[in-house]
């Protein structure tokens, strides 16, 4: 009736009775258009590299601009002829938005019917650039020819940030999303469309990974969140991520980037935003058929942020002071990943891939939202602290992360790269396990008290965490590695290990093995180009032919 509530996504000092108010007929809603690739948005999407431009480095109270330009013209393309039959999430036409990524213009959801006009030129995201009429109906029941309305279509379209964009079908999270992270692709892969977690205690490598993600994983737009991290860490990436390459074609990676940035002295409101409006842009580029990976940095910050808002709306407290709702929150967000079927009457599919950072205070992985992300979330990549300090990169713990994913994959990766693959994986990580058990031993009686097997699986869990866990982000050829290089690097590790069994048995102590050269060979595998794989191949001869020396 006469009442209405209002959500306020700024700050609210001096607002008070006698302060006009403007309705704007909508929930908070995101523009979806040209012009979101390259920019740098706030959490409700106010592009903060424009607004630096006009007013400095603060923003000032009351401040709009709209998320999208309004002066620019972008090249339309159509893909479709006057007099087509369009339904919703049909692909009109095309805008080169940048040098990486052809703009899909679709057909808003809700509207259907036969293009009367289409034209093609140079267009603002206001300007029209298609007509659809809507099917005319002679059915009985409604009034005699109903339908037929006319909607103008620009190149720009609105969406509520908490709703989901639809979508015809979510498909199983059967592809794997590769990343040419070693210890990720093998031991804890993500699939295409699926979910993942990973703490991040300082210092111990999450920005790194981060990047290494949005370089190298298999997705063609990256969307990037930080919320509300403190300023400066917020410049760093805000500084950082700008100067990143795009490894496949040496443009800037922000040209298939949008970053959103929400610091922690921006107003709450706008932080528990942020993570809605960087999920709906993610939606739209998925819409087009896109396979896009998003990061949200950190989860933690805007689960804290709906605690605040969650308190001032005296509403009922659950688990240490977050609202009762903070599950289905997390929940819902992490809904809304998947790999899709899109709107529309061409078969296209799109993926949207969630990886969100968690930063529990005191690294507690009992904090109710860590909680609550694990039992939803499918990956879990335990980033350690005492792993990096011992400077091993990446610093995930093999024996804590997992992948659930494991299985919906294997087809996949039997097929398309290795048959045995998945058996190698579930060999070393046996061996990994029983390293962790046999330390316990050697700690307590010492080493002398292992037998010579015990000791070569030492010696193998050895090779198996420095020559192929090991990766070094910032070296040429290790920073990514192929699928064919992993399998090759593992199964050279695996056909030592088989070899140095027998002659183990055959008499030959460990100790004797682990002088042989070839492992220095086994350890510099990593640093074979991708173009020179036989090379790797060509080691397990020399094995052979050491040990047979040995003998
Ligand atoms: P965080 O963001 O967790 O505080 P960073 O990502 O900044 O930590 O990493 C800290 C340092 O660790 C980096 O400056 C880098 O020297 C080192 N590091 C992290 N990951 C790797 C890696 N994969 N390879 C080599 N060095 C790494």
């Amino acid at each position: 009736e006469d009442r209405a509530s209002i959500q306020v996504y700024e700050e609210t000092g001096g607002v008070g009775p006698g302060e006009p108010v403007e309705p704007t007929y909508e929930p908070l809603s995101v523009e979806l258009g040209p012009g979101l690739l390259e920019s740098i948005y706030d959490g409700i999407q106010r592009p903060l590299n424009i607004i630096r431009d006009m007013v400095g480095n603060n923003i000032t109270r009351g401040l709009t601009v709209p998320g999208l330009d309004r002066n620019r013209k972008w090249h339309f393309t159509p893909t479709k002829k006057k007099g087509d039959i369009v339904e919703e999430g049909d692909v009109i036409g095309e805008v080169q938005e940048t040098v990486l990524i052809n703009h899909k213009i679709m057909v808003p959801p809700g509207i259907k019917g036969e293009i009367v006009s289409i034209k093609e030129g140079d267009f603002t995201v206001e300007e029209e650039v298609a007509v659809i009429q809507s099917p005319i109906t002679n059915h009985p029941r409604l009034p005699k020819r109903s339908g037929g309305q006319e909607s103008p279509i620009t190149m720009l379209q609105r969406w509520p940030v908490r709703r989901p964009r639809p979508y015809k079908e979510k498909l199983p999270p059967e592809i794997p999303m590769f990343t040419g992270q070693r210890i990720i692709d093998m031991f804890c892969p993500i699939a295409q469309g699926g979910t993942a977690c990973c703490p991040g205690p300082f210092g111990s490598g999450k920005t790194v990974i981060q990047h290494q993600i949005s370089k190298w994983a298999d997705a063609e737009i990256v969307l990037f969140i930080g919320c509300g991290e403190r300023g400066n860490e917020m410049t760093d990436v805000l500084i950082e991520f700008p100067e990143l390459k795009d490894p496949k074609s040496g443009e800037p990676l922000m040209k298939r980037t949008v970053l959103i940035a929400n610091t922690s002295n921006m107003p709450v409101a706008a932080r528990d935003a942020s993570v809605y409006t960087g999920i709906t842009i993610a939606e739209y580029f998925r819409d087009m058929g896109y396979k896009v990976a998003l990061q949200a940095d950190s989860t933690s910050r805007w689960a804290e942020a709906m605690r605040e808002i969650s308190g001032r709306l005296e509403e009922m407290p659950g688990e240490e002071g977050y609202p009762a709702y903070l599950a289905t929150r997390i929940a819902e967000f992490y809904e809304r990943a998947g790999r899709v079927k899109t709107l529309g009457s061409d078969d296209r599919e799109g993926s949207l891939t969630v990886i969100g950072a968690v930063s529990p205070p005191g690294g507690d992985l009992s904090d109710p939202v860590v909680q609550n992300t694990l039992r939803v979330v499918k990956v879990f990549w335990s980033l350690e602290d005492w792993l990096a300090y011992q400077r091993h990169f990446p610093a995930i713990n093999w024996l804590s992360s997992y992948s659930l994913y494991s299985d919906s994959i294997r087809d996949y990766i039997e097929k398309n790269i290795a048959k045995d693959l998945p058996l190698l994986v579930k060999d070393s990580m046996k061996i990994l396990e029983k390293e962790s058990e046999l330390k316990e031993i050697v700690r307590l009686v010492g080493i002398d008290a292992l037998s010579q097997d015990d000791r070569l699986t030492l010696e193998v869990a050895r090779m198996i965490r420095e020559d192929f866990l090991h990766q070094n982000a910032f070296h040429e050829l290790d920073t990514y590695t192929s699928m064919a290089k992993q399998y090759k690097m593992l199964k050279l590790i695996l056909y030592f290990y088989e070899k140095a069994k027998e002659a183990v048995k055959k008499g030959i102590s460990v100790e004797a093995l682990s002088k042989m050269s070839c492992l220095e060979k086994i350890a510099k595998a990593k640093y074979v180009a991708e173009d020179k794989l036989e090379d790797i191949e060509g080691i397990e001869k020399e094995i052979d032919k050491e040990i047979e020396g040995l003998k």
